[in-house]
């Protein structure tokens, strides 16, 4: 048992009510990937929980707060104090499931859709990556890993995440190539494209969230890391997710969260084009909380909800996250 996992199985939650009194204001964006458990062919750092503990999450945190969409409310200004919004990102299918439950509970969530994965469903660069470095081997070195990578010493984990990490980074426009020389690499087949058709929502899918009373905002069409885009690409994506839910939903769509979602993952640029596009409100993904003094609307911070957070962490994540969110445990 972590450190925070003993404190959190300590909290009641008069505890936990008494300490969000005395440590925020504002509204903490929670934000999830995956609910269930991984095969070989995906990437576990994306699985948040499985549907029971998402269960046990919104179950807790409705008794001792305000759900609210992550677009709709003012956290500046009026209502409670405090606030909580419960995103999911990328538009897998397992996340049709999330939706069922916060519905159950009467409590809004807001997704945000990768377009190009519902039009067009392939395996996504992060799972490919997942499959491919199933068996760690050494790396030479590359235009991605200049000094190429030793798999003595680093766990599957950590290895995973250093070419995810390089993947990010370099790989930019031209993700294809990377994929395929990790293949060369690694000696391992690439995925078989027909397999993923199951894996992202379908456009009714989609129209049920909205049904639901789900929010839907934009995630891009491809995922790339858009600051590593000309600002022509940049606008591609952008555009393109937001015009393909507008058609799709016979909606406007004005929210967006970057691809990644790191400080370094989004730019000027980036925010210029969704100004100009019409988008209110955009979504990061490097922690934090959003207090009320915090004002920019293109870079409302979010903190991730990961496979080791108990439900009784979530817990102590709302009632502390100045602590338990911060983007110094991102970095
Ligand atoms: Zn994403």
């Amino acid at each position: 048992m972590s450190r925070t996992d003993r404190l959190a199985a300590l909290l009641n939650r008069s505890g936990l009510d008494r300490l969000a009194r005395l440590s925020w204001r504002g509204l903490l964006v929670l934000n999830y990937h995956r609910i269930g458990t991984p095969s070989e062919t995906d990437d576990p750092d994306l699985y948040s929980c499985t549907a029971d503990d998402f269960d046990k999450h919104v179950t807790e945190l409705a008794k001792r707060f305000e759900i609210v969409t992550a677009g709709s409310t003012q956290w500046q200004t009026g209502g409670p104090a405090r606030r909580i919004a419960i995103t999911l990102d990328d538009g897998y299918a397992d996340q049709n499931v999330g939706a069922e439950i916060l519905h159950r509970h009467g409590v809004p969530g807001t997704y945000f859709i990768t377009t190009g994965f519902i039009d067009k469903p392939q395996h996504a660069w992060w799972d490919e990556i997942a499959w491919l470095t199933g068996t760690p081997v050494d790396l030479p070195a590359s235009q991605w890993l200049p000094d190429g990578l030793a798999a003595a010493g680093l766990d599957p984990t950590r290895y995973r995440r250093k070419v995810n990490a390089a993947y990010k980074a370099k790989a930019g426009e031209k993700g294809e190539e990377f994929l395929a020389a990790l293949a060369g690499w690694t000696d391992r087949p690439r995925l078989d494209q027909h397999v993923s058709a199951d894996r992202w929502m379908t456009w009714d899918d989609v129209r049920t969230l909205a049904e639901r009373g789900m929010e839907i905002g934009a995630h891009s069409v491809t995922h790339p890391v858009l600051a590593t885009l000309t600002a022509q690409r940049q606008r591609e994506e952008i555009e393109g997710s937001v015009r393909r839910l507008t058609e799709e939903l016979r909606s406007p769509v004005d929210l967006f969260s970057y691809p990644v979602g790191a400080r370094t993952s989004f730019d000027a640029t980036t925010r210029a084009l969704l100004t100009e596009m019409g988008v209110r409100r955009a979504f990061s993904f490097y922690g934090g909380v959003n207090g009320r003094e915090h004002t920019d609307a293109m870079d409302v911070q979010r903190a991730g909800v990961f496979g080791d957070h108990t439900p009784d962490v979530v817990q102590a994540m709302s009632a502390v996250p100045g602590i338990l969110c911060s983007p110094s445990r991102y970095a």
